[in-house]
């Protein structure tokens, strides 16, 4: 008998290469084992243009309804695009759409599996980063100072107060920027970082440079703790891991020498810099997840990489391309084990752990895509087509039941 569900999950479909692999996905790996329900969303670029973008505030919304969603990578438009696909209008980009709508913060984390290379082999565990998805430098005035001058920080209050802050006497020419973040803001990405990581069970480590920047990063710090101290200390000591304030610096090379296994919240800058490091240090795109949690606790699934065009266009031609769709299966792993969470459904979840330990135990006994073929450690192996990969995986699972 399969496995039956009494939520569905909100299905997001997506383009190109991880479109294929989307469908062959549940028909080889889920279908046979999971009664899947699920409201279904087809966030493909033609479809999207077609409902000019009201699928994706729809399914938005779905996930604000329903808890959980996973979805499939998705073109974002650019001019070329455009023309590709005749597109009414250079439609935004749909997981800018879903983190807005939900005010997420997205958790990026590597899979990581023995036998293939890792840059820092001391990691052992995973390190997911938290990005913090708003202001800071991305949202900053900046201008090109002309000669000599005075500049100051002015703040006109509603009320008609004024503050001021003398930032420079310029002697010549020069550039002037201002940022700014929101306490909102801020509260939103502290309650999702925790949420996080207390779903993961992991410790949380957040990085500042409050002693430079006082009152800036110093309001960061300080909304962390007042989140902390007020709404999730007594859940940590329960679920027995901490949360860890330190300094970037130090927070750096601490991570350089850890074994992995904690969340890292980051600022905005930080978070962009640091996560395209750790993404790179653990080896393979093709191997990072991401998850948008919203500060309420509502989950959306995906892989961190795009819809990976060029294998497509080899696709489009015929050939059987060696696509690794192992990061999607982990969105889907990902959504099912927290719908089975959130309904008590006890066999969706060991579900969810035995299609990931297949998956690995497949790369594990040597059957994988050209990707991480070519980071193996020891005697080589033969790239797998994306669907021989999949029969692997499926064969693993049929072997355990
Ligand atoms: P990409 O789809 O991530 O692919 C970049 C390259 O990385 C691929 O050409 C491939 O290298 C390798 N790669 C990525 N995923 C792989 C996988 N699963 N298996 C094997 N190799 C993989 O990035 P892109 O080409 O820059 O973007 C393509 C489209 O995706 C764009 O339209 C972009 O808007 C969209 N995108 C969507 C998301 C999202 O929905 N979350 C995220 C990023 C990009 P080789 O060609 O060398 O094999
Ligand atoms: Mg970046």
């Amino acid at each position: 008998m399969r496995i039956q569900m009494t939520t569905p999950l909100v299905e997001m479909d997506g383009d190109e290469m991880t479109r294929i692999l989307w469908q062959r996905i549940k028909d080889t790996l889920i279908l046979p084992w999971v009664d899947l329900k699920t409201e279904y969303y087809d966030l493909g670029l033609p479809h999207r243009d077609e409902t000019e973008d009201q699928v994706t505030v729809d399914a938005a919304r779905a996930v604000a309804r329903l808890g959980v969603g996973v979805k499939c990578a998705t073109i974002t438009p650019n001019a070329q695009r455009v023309e590709e696909y005749h597109l009414h209008k250079m439609w935004k980009s749909p997981n800018g759409t879903l983190r807005a709508m939900l005010d997420g913060t997205v958790f990026r984390a590597p899979i990581v599996v023995e036998g293939i290379r890792r840059v820092i082999p001391a990691w052992e565990k995973p390190i997911s980063i938290a990005r913090h998805a708003y202001g800071d430098v991305y949202k900053a005035a900046e201008m090109a100072v002309p000669g000599p001058g005075e500049a100051k920080l002015v703040f006109t209050g509603t009320d008609g107060q004024t503050l001021e802050a003398p930032v420079h006497t310029f002697a010549g020419p020069g550039v002037l920027s201002a940022q700014h973040n929101t306490d909102a803001s801020i509260e939103s990405f502290a309650r999702s970082c925790f949420a996080y990581a207390l779903d993961k069970k992991q410790d949380l480590w957040f990085s500042t440079k409050d002693t430079i920047a006082k009152i800036y990063d110093g309001r960061f710090k300080a909304v962390f703790e007042a989140v902390y101290e007020k709404e999730y200390k007594r859940a940590f000591e329960e679920a027995g891991i901490s949360y860890f304030y330190t300094l970037i610096d130090d927070a750096v090379s601490r991570v350089i020498r850890s074994h992995g296994g904690f969340v890292w919240a980051l600022k905005n800058y930080d978070g962009d810099v640091m996560s395209d490091m750790i993404a790179a240090a653990y080896g393979s795109l093709s191997m990072m997840t991401s998850v948008l949690v919203s500060p309420d606790g509502k989950f959306e699934y995906e892989a961190a990489h795009g819809t990976v065009t060029r294998h497509y266009y080899r696709h489009l031609k015929g050939e059987k391309t060696s696509t690794n769709p192992i990061a999607t299966i982990f969105a889907w792993t990902g959504a099912l084990r927290k719908r089975g969470e959130m309904d008590g459904i006890a066999d969706l979840v060991s579900f969810a752990d035995r299609l990931e330990n297949a998956t690995l135990t497949a790369v594990r006994e040597g059957d994988m895509t050209g990707d991480l073929a070519a980071m193996k450690e020891g005697e080589r192996v033969p790239a797998l087509t994306s669907d021989e990969f999949l029969a692997a995986v499926a064969r693993r699972m049929e072997e355990k039941e």
